[in-house]
């Protein structure tokens, strides 16, 4: 949140100084590619942790109708492949969006779909096949919710110091204790993670699998979704690890498995990936050779940035910009689509895939 507030305050200085309008020309590449999770209604309630992973339908619509406005082609993942081989930076050709929703959410199609289709906006939609089997573990939506229901959390981090009890009563504490075990749980290996939260939900009496099941997708819904001549899916591994904490097995296999289980369900093989959490600790150089490996066409990242020619040459690691929940109005949409802000955090290094 911190480093999210940071971003939050040069965004506002750098709209004033209109400093975007001058450097833009330097910095807005070819497109973006837009990273998107939950399309929901704004909720009333004072604890919302994960609120960075949500916009409105409301500001759905304004943000399409804002690039189509300003000129922007609302493209597909194939059209921004070919258009880095075809265009160039700098050119007089249109620039471009395209729109991308991780985790598959339930609202996707409720919530996204109706303004999508308003558009004719096509959309990439990058799936973990576990979470829709109902067997995924949506830890920070899970943590989320017990903290939101309990006063108290009780829990054992470390064997030695036994049992911790955490005050969550008010806002205050509850974000507190959110974001310190939200942290933690980050740190954690795989398995201890997953560990952590069977035995919160346990303490709590908290169904994990019914979360996964209310939020996201089944896959009669992902069936009759990919059928939309709008939507491409994509797959997002099978059980969204942190892929760098795997090893090189582990890691392809999980790329692989989703993959193939999502063209056994749907008879279309995904040529787009997704690396889940997309951070830079998330994803690396291993991970983005493993996804060529794989034989996909492109894979997307979390890193920040716009899309240049010559990320032509780096398919396995497209920046993306996030439509997140905190930046929820029109005058920051212009300030992303001229990429100045994301240069300027890189020392005006493009390709950004460290
Ligand atoms: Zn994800």
């Amino acid at each position: 949140v911190s480093s999210s507030s940071l971003i939050h305050y040069g965004l506002n200085a750098l709209h004033m100084m209109q400093a975007h309008v001058l450097l833009r020309p330097f910095c807005q590449g070819l497109g973006m590619i837009v990273t998107l999770h939950r399309v929901q209604p704004a909720q009333d309630h004072d604890f919302q942790p994960n609120a960075l992973l949500s916009i409105t339908p409301e500001f759905l619509d304004q943000a399409l109708l804002h690039f189509k406005r300003s000129g922007l082609d609302l493209i597909t993942m194939d059209e921004v492949l070919e258009r880095m081989m075809t265009s160039n930076d700098g050119g007089l050709q249109r620039r471009f969006v395209c729109v991308t929703f991780d985790d598959g959410y339930r609202d996707n199609i409720t919530h996204a779909m109706p303004v999508l289709e308003a558009h004719q906006c096509p959309a990439l939609v990058y799936i973990p096949t576990d979470f829709v089997e109902g067997e995924g573990c949506l830890w920070w939506a899970i943590l989320e919710e017990i903290i939101d229901a309990n006063s108290l959390i009780t829990l054992i981090r470390d064997p030695k110091r036994g049992e911790e009890v955490f005050a969550t009563k008010t806002a205050e504490q509850k974000y507190g204790v959110y974001r310190k075990l939200y942290r933690w749980l980050r740190s954690l290996d795989e398995t201890r993670q997953k560990q952590i939260i069977a035995d919160l939900c346990k303490e709590h009496h908290f169904d994990a699998k019914k979360l996964c099941r209310d939020m996201i997708i089944t896959k009669a819904g992902l069936k009759k979704l990919s059928q939309n001549p709008l939507i491409t899916i994509g797959a997002h591994t099978q059980s969204h690890p942190n892929l760098a904490k795997l090893d090189k097995i582990e890691a392809l296999d999980e790329m692989v498995k989703g993959r193939d289980l999502l063209e056994q369900w749907l008879g279309v093989r995904p040529r787009h990936f997704a690396y889940p959490y997309g951070s830079p600790c998330a994803a690396g150089w291993r991970d983005f050779d493993l996804a060529r490996q794989a034989g996909f066409s492109s894979a997307v990242t979390t890193r920040k940035g716009m899309i240049f020619k010559k990320h032509h040459g780096y398919r396995y690691a497209l920046p993306r910009v996030s439509l997140n929940g905190y930046y929820q109005e029109e005058r920051y949409l212009d300030l992303f689509n001229s990429g100045v802000p994301f240069s300027l955090a890189r020392g005006f290094r493009h390709l950004n895939v460290r």
